[in-house]
Order: structure tokens, then C-alpha cells, then sequence
């Protein structure tokens, strides 16, 4: 509603619009990517298995042309189930759908863990995951799903930090919160870019998804992730250059039922 006047006098605008037909358009649309995703995913990934078994098994007695072939079609396949997965995470994340199972944990173990599990793709990256993990309370939250966006971050870190080595990642209590930040010391993200961050599929250079076998989904995942988990994740530019996200949640209620 909006007031105007007219030769002094008040006059009150208002306008109706019938958002039926985009609410069903936006319903099909959404029931669409999931059944594209879900009949893509199983044969996707019946063939990437084969893949890797002939590769796996055979891969040293292959002719070079045919192997690396093969290698070239495990990656491909790997990326585009990523894409599937993601495009599924994603749907099911914003239909309210995605199921999350709660446990009060301990943060230590699982950061350690996941960084164990990251170490391989830093060092392939020439990298070196740096942790400060301090003992810090329990939080509720999903474990798997607390990798998940933990992952994407750090990932996404090791990916687009350029030539700059490190990538750090800390632990800390504070205010009644646990955050984890994950920092690196790359050439960070244009302030233009700041407000599409954590939408889907924005990128800052999508011509290098090739080489970074990015979809633009992580953030987005990882946004919706960490809310619907209860927690907030923030982005801070560090200083003189670099990325820093943090993902804050509140200290589980000692008195909740784990
Ligand atoms: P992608 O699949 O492309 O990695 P994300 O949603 O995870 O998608 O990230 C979106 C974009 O944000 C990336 O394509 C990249 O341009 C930028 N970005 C994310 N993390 C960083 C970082 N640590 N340093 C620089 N740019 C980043």
C-alpha cells in the first residue's frame, strides 16, 4: 500500500497480484529437479562403479589412450554426481524435507575427523590444513551434516586460496556459542560478489568450474545446513587479503536429553 497525494489531497494505492500460478510453477519445477536427479543418480552411479572397478582392477595393463580415457571419464562422472547430489541436497533443504538427526557431540572429534578425511585433496592442492582446536562444550547438531557444510568450506578454502599455502581451522568457545572458522590467506572475494555469496549456483568465475569442479551450490547448501541446524554462519574478509567463514551454534543445553 502506498499514499500519494493529489492536489493535496491523500490518495491510497494498493495492488493485488494472484501468485497462484508461480507457487505451481515453482512446485513443478522443484518436483522436476528431484525426479530428473533421482533417475540420473542411479545409473550414474552404476556406471562411475564400473569405472573405477576397470581402472581399479586392469588400469595397469591398459593401453595409455584407453586409460587415460577412463580417467577422464571417471572425473567427469564424479562431477556430474556431485552436481546430482548437490541439486537434491539442495531441493530437499528448501522444501523443509531434509532429514537432520540430532546428537549432542563433542566438536574436537569431529572437526579432527574431518580434517583427516581433507588432508588427501590438500595435499593433491599442495596445501596444509592448519587446526587450532581448543576443548570446547558440546553443541547439538547433525554430525553428518556438520561435515557436510564444514566440508564445502574448507574445500572451497583450499580451492580458491591461489598460491598461499595455508588454510586454517579453529575451534572456540565463546559467549555461550561454538565457532568454527575456517580461514585462508587467498585473494578473497570481490566486494560485488558479498551479497549473492550464499545463493545458489553464484560463482565469482564460473569459466574456472572445470578446473575447480565447482556446481555454486556449497554455500547455499551450507547456509541452509547450518540454520536448519540451528547455528549462524557469517563471512568476514581477512586482512590484507583472504576468506574467513564462521560457523557459530549455541552449546547444547546440559539439561537436554542426548
Ligand atoms: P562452488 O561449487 O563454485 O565452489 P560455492 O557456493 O561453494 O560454489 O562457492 C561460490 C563461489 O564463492 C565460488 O565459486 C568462489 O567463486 C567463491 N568462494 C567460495 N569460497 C571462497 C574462498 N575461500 N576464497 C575465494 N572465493 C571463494
Amino acid at each position: 500500500m502506498e499514499e500519494i497525494h493529489k492536489n493535496q489531497q491523500p490518495l491510497f494505492v494498493g495492488s493485488v497480484r494472484d501468485l497462484t500460478e508461480r507457487v505451481a510453477l515453482d512446485r513443478a519445477k522443484n518436483e522436476f529437479v528431484s525426479t530428473v536427479s533421482h533417475e540420473l543418480r542411479t545409473p550414474l552411479t552404476a556406471i562411475n562403479g564400473a569405472v573405477g572397478l576397470i581402472l581399479g582392477t586392469a588400469g595397469p595393463d591398459l593401453p595409455e589412450n584407453v586409460a587415460h580415457l577412463l580417467a577422464v571419464a571417471q572425473r567427469n562422472g564424479d562431477r556430474l554426481l556431485q552436481l546430482i547430489n548437490d541439486l537434491l541436497d539442495m531441493e530437499k533443504l528448501l522444501a523443509g524435507k531434509m532429514p537432520l538427526h540430532f546428537e549432542t557431540v563433542s566438536v574436537h572429534e569431529l572437526v579432527v575427523g574431518s580434517i583427516e578425511l581433507l588432508k588427501p585433496m590438500a595435499g593433491q592442492l599442495g596445501k596444509h590444513l592448519v587446526a587450532g582446536i581448543s576443548q570446547v562444550p558440546t553443541i547439538r547438531i547433525d554430525p553428518h551434516r556438520f561435515q557436510q557444510a564444514l566440508t564445502n568450506l574448507v574445500s572451497n578454502a583450499l580451492k580458491y586460496s591461489g598460491d598461499t599455502p595455508d588454510v586454517h581451522v579453529d575451534v572456540v568457545h565463546q559467549d555461550g556459542h561454538v565457532m568454527i572458522s575456517v580461514r585462508d590467506q587467498g585473494p578473497g572475494i570481490p566486494e560485488s560478489f558479498h551479497e549473492k555469496l550464499f545463493t545458489k549456483f553464484a560463482q565469482v568465475d564460473a569459466s574456472n568450474t572445470r578446473q575447480t569442479g565447482g556446481t555454486g551450490l556449497g554455500l547455499a547448501i551450507t547456509k541452509q545446513l547450518v540454520e536448519q541446524m540451528g547455528g549462524q554462519i557469517h563471512y568476514r574478509a581477512e586482512l590484507p587479503s583472504g576468506t574467513r567463514f564462521d560457523m557459530v551454534f549455541p552449546i547444547a543445553d546440559p539439561d537436554a536429553s542426548t
